[in-house]
C-alpha cells in the first residue's frame, strides 16, 4: 500500500505564540486593553515590603501577557 505524501508544512508542529498591543490611550505601565479581547486594567503597580522595615514601596509595572486572554503583550 502506498502512503500518502503530505507536502504541506505540519502545522500542529509549530509553536505559535500570540501576541497582543496596548490600545488604550495610556503608556503600559499605567494602563492596559487588549487589543484583541478588549480587557482594560488601569492604574496597577507592583507592590514590594521592604523586609527589613516593611514599608511597602509601589513600583511601575509593566504586563508581559494579558491576564485576560493570556496573548503576549508586545510594547512597540
Ligand atoms: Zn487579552
Amino acid at each position: 500500500m502506498k502512503k500518502k505524501t503530505n507536502n504541506l508544512t505540519d502545522f500542529s508542529k509549530v509553536k505559535i505564540i500570540e501576541e497582543t498591543r496596548n490600545i488604550s490611550e495610556w503608556n503600559i505601565v499605567d494602563g492596559f486593553k487588549c487589543e484583541k479581547c478588549g480587557t482594560e486594567i488601569i492604574d496597577y503597580s507592583r507592590r514590594e515590603v521592604d523586609e527589613y522595615t516593611g514599608e511597602v514601596y509601589e513600583w511601575e509595572y509593566t504586563p508581559k501577557y494579558c491576564p485576560e486572554c493570556g496573548r503576549k503583550v508586545v510594547d512597540e
